[in-house]
């Protein structure tokens, strides 16, 4: 039997997401439960997935079924397509497993030519809305399907408008919307070369094949790639019978969440538009009324609605999000889906829910994106500096946080000038879904029109970003990139700040303070660490990261980076005597003066942990990364060292490499200059004997961690004088410290050989960054210039260096567990690459069974969350 590729809504079920994508799944549980929902089919990922094996076509079989289906609706829906009695008109959506807004495409009131249209104009006596539909669908086709581009049709409807002497598309009658069809009609000829198609089924043809097709669009390979989602799901696509909203002013369309998706308070939260269709609201083309209104305007859909929305989030048991129509006075739901949220209002909804006897505490954590919490953990206005402003205008707060930066006008400008380090706020008419990649550049989005639901909004809180909606008091002028508002030119560059939470906008900078974790977020974190079996550590270098990376819930210090202590100009000085020494006894002499510096971090760390577990890597990098560049410095170090800066700069140019990732670096600089070694142990022993006397309630078991080893004997070589040195400094202390040495596992040949490196290691941290980078072969450095290459030809859907490549990379990662444990079995396991804060990569380690992720300070609630859903999912 022939494979099924369609189904009807009556066919399916909230289960089979996969197979229909949410909307479609959707679609059919609220047919199943009775709701008011246009009738029709869904046409599956797995057709989807076909097309692009077929080479972009939609085979036979595909195609029979859609016809089949075609047929089964119209007998559904007592409609016919192109019929002149009672003709169909239907819309085609996109609509993948997980949901991602305004990223594919849409197309309305499909099935219209110009017969049908003059049939609909005359039983509805409604002929105005008839060519509306007809002009919307060919704009739509035009650009969806056969894409000739918006702006052509935009142009033509500006110049009737000029003509007729209106400023609003409403003013336009059904004379001035049939001129506009037909002008619209001869572009596509234009355009295209053919005439534009009248018969309904190869206009279905044409749209599905696009919704295919815009499952690889730009903006949507850029947003799976940020939220997770591969490639291979594909996008199913729903055939719905329309329901008008733009009929007359009986009629209207809206978007609304059960509750409010910025704060997360409960109550009908939403936006409608009387006489329009749905892209009018979500597209923010015109700047909808409350959802309240509708209460008046229509008052028995209104009652209806909220029905509706009582019954589906008792269903769901989470906060939807649902698009309807009201066509002359009567409801039809077309789309409810968990509702996308701020951080914030994940966090309120969560522990609402449980507090509703919704949830349990277990499912409240299962059900908030790690990812989102990023953005809680980010400054906010300094709540007094904020009370001094005075806003110079205030609109919707769509997604909270606070922008504060120099104004540009297009997506482009926001990303070249992120790119050159300015930070940037982006100011627009509207966004359309192409500007994400400047939106996700900029501190923050400010638009003149649109609500809460406008595309930027949705966009904007999905990814964590402020945005600042909805702002009609600015007289924009984007061709000459400049806005008035409040009296006041403000040009590109000029700087601007604003509250995504109040919806205020300030001239200039205004100061921003610190997060902190607090009320639901606490409560949240709270129930994942009962969950949560990994420990979750720290990268912290300085004792300042040390101390936020506590407050956030820190469980230890998994990878203290030396060198890191040495950036700072009043450092720099002596690391740098040190490197261009050319003896023992020089090098001795400068390490003599960064021992106190270093011995001084160590104490304010292990204060900083309170007795939990600190693991201190000895000195990494290549060393030229640290000799000076400008002659003043040459000078000051050649006075200091006694030399000519002749000889300074030939020791400097002797420390330049071809392929310093792979030079003379990691344990290479101990094995060369074991005198480092001895400083770092000195240092490190004697910190935690003077903590440990300070404090004898506290365990302190120095970590020491020997980095980039690939072989048995480098590790051998470097603990002998690690041994030796901290041995002596104990004895002469004469007190009782106990110490680890240990290695990072971050050379495939380490990984390779763990049976025997076990027996010489306390302990194994993955360093994923060099172990993807020399896995694959290519420099974490330069690996940028081409990854888009990768991601443009699907070679690679993510980059390796922030999502951990479980195939490869893990490979090897499981394959030195598996060897090192049973040769040590007090060895403990942690990983300390950039992977450790990253919500996929913290799963697959605790699948590995590793004993703790350790990541970026502000990522370790990240880390707590996504450690808690991998115990509460792998059960
Ligand atoms: C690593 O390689 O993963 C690591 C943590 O070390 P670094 O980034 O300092 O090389
Ligand atoms: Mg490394």
């Amino acid at each position: 039997m022939a494979k099924k590729w369609v189904y009807l809504f009556t066919e399916g079920n909230a289960t089979m997401r996969n197979l229909l994508g949410g909307k479609g799944a959707n679609l059919a549980e609220m047919t199943n439960i009775g709701l008011p929902v246009p009738q029709g089919f869904t046409i599956t990922t797995e057709a989807c997935t076909q097309y692009y094996e077929d080479g972009r076509e939609i085979n036979p079989e595909i195609q029979e079924q859609i016809n089949e289906y075609i047929g089964k609706m119209e007998e559904i829906t007592g409609k016919k397509f192109g019929d002149l009695e009672n003709p169909l008109l239907v819309s085609v959506r996109s609509g993948a497993r997980a949901s991602m807004p305004g990223m594919m495409d849409t197309i309305l009131n499909l099935g219209l030519n110009e017969d049908v249209v003059n049939v609909i104009a005359e039983k509805s006596g409604n002929a105005r809305w008839a060519w509306d539909c007809y002009r919307r669908f060919i704009q739509m086709y035009s650009d969806v399907v056969m894409e000739v581009g918006k702006k052509y049709f935009e142009a033509l409807i500006d110049q009737m408008k000029e003509k007729k002497g209106v400023t609003q598309d409403v003013e336009l009658n059904a004379d001035d919307l049939k001129e506009l069809a037909n002008a619209f009609k001869a572009e596509y000829k234009n355009k295209i070369g053919a005439d534009f198609p009248d018969d309904p089924k190869e206009q279905l043809m044409g749209a599905i094949k696009a919704v295919f097709r815009s499952w690889d669009n730009p903006r949507a390979n850029v947003y799976r790639r940020d939220n997770d989602i591969p490639y291979s799901w594909g996008t199913a696509v729903n055939v719905q019978s329309m329901a008008f909203g733009n009929m007359g002013d009986d009629c209207g369309t809206g978007v609304a969440f059960t509750r409010d998706p910025a704060t997360g308070a409960k109550g009908l939260f939403g936006e409608f538009l009387t006489n329009a269709q749905g892209e009018d609201v979500v597209a923010g083309v015109r700047t909808p009324m409350h959802i309240d209104e509708m209460a008046e305007k229509f008052p028995q859909a209104f009652e209806d609605f909220k029905n509706v929305c009582k019954t589906l989030e008792d269903h769901y048991r989470d906060m939807q999000d649902m698009e309807f129509t009201v066509e002359h006075g009567k409801l039809y739901m077309l789309q409810t889906r968990n509702g996308k949220r701020t951080a914030q209002a994940a966090l309120k909804i969560a522990c609402d829910l449980v507090d509703e006897g919704m949830r349990t505490p277990e499912e409240a954590v299962a059900m908030i994106d790690p990812r989102n919490l990023d953005s809680l953990l980010h400054p906010t206005f300094d709540p007094a500096a904020l009370k001094a402003a005075t806003p110079i205008a205030k609109a919707l707060g769509a997604a909270p946080g606070a922008a504060c930066g120099k104004i540009v006008f297009t997506a482009a400008d926001a990303e070249e000038w992120a790119a050159r380090g300015e930070k940037v706020v982006l100011v627009r008419l509207e966004t359309s879904p192409e500007d994400i990649t400047g939106m996700k550049a900029s501190q923050g989005i400010l638009t003149v029109r649109g609500g809460m639901t406008s595309h930027a909004a949705v966009v904007a809180r999905g990814m964590g970003a402020c945005c600042v909606s909805g702002c009609g008091d600015i007289i924009m002028d984007e061709e000459n990139k400049k806005f008035t508002l409040n009296g006041k030119e403000y040009h590109e560059g000029d700087v601007i700040s604003f509250d995504g939470s109040t919806g205020c906008v300030y001239d200039g900078a205004i100061p921003t303070v610190e997060a902190k974790i607090a009320g639901e977020f606490g409560r949240i974190m709270d129930w994942a660490d009962q969950y949560r079996t990994l420990k979750v550590r720290t990268n912290a270098d300085t004792p300042a990261d040390a101390k936020k990376a506590r407050e956030l819930g820190a469980e230890g210090i998994g990878l203290c980076r030396t060198e890191h202590m040495f950036f700072e100009a009043d450092r720099i000085e002596a690391f740098r005597e040190m490197i261009c020494s050319d003896t023992v006894e020089e090098r001795k002499e400068a390490l003599d003066k960064i021992l106190p510096l270093q011995q001084s971090d160590f104490e304010q760390l292990y204060e900083a942990m309170e007795g939990d577990p600190v693991t201190i890597r000895f000195l990494d990098p290549p060393l030229h990364e640290f000799v000076p560049t400008e002659e003043a410095d040459i000078e000051k170090l050649a006075k200091a060292k006694n030399k000519t800066v002749e000889q300074i700069k030939a020791i400097c140019n002797s420390l330049h490499e071809f392929n310093p990732m792979m030079g003379h670096r990691g344990c290479r600089l101990a094995v060369t200059y074991p005198e480092i070694a001895v400083m770092q142990t000195t240092a490190v022993i004697r910190a935690a004997i003077n903590v440990k006397k300070a404090h004898p309630d506290w365990t302190i078991k120095p970590e020491i961690m020997i980095p980039l080893i690939g072989d048995i004997k480098e590790l051998k070589y470097c603990k002998k004088t690690v041994v030796e040195t901290a041995d002596a400094e104990i004895a002469a202390a004469g007190i009782d410290l106990e110490y680890e040495v240990g290695t990072m596992i971050e050379i495939p040949r380490a990984a390779l050989t763990a049976d025997q490196i076990a027996t010489e290691a306390a302990f194994f941290c993955f360093g994923t960054n060099d172990l993807t980078q020399m896995t694959f072969g290519f420099s974490r450095d330069d690996a940028g210039k081409f990854l888009g290459a990768y991601y443009d030809a699907k070679i690679y859907e993510n980059d390796p260096f922030a999502k951990l490549d479980q195939v490869g990379v893990g490979k090897l990662m499981e394959m030195a567990i598996k060897l090192g444990k049973p040769v040590n079995p007090n060895l403990h396991i942690g990983i300390c690459g950039e992977h450790g804060g990253d919500p996929s990569s913290v799963e697959f380690c605790h699948k590995i069974g590793l004993d703790y992720v350790s990541c970026s300070p502000f990522r370790v609630p990240i880390a707590r969350l996504a450690a808690a859903q991998a115990a509460i999912n792998n059960k």
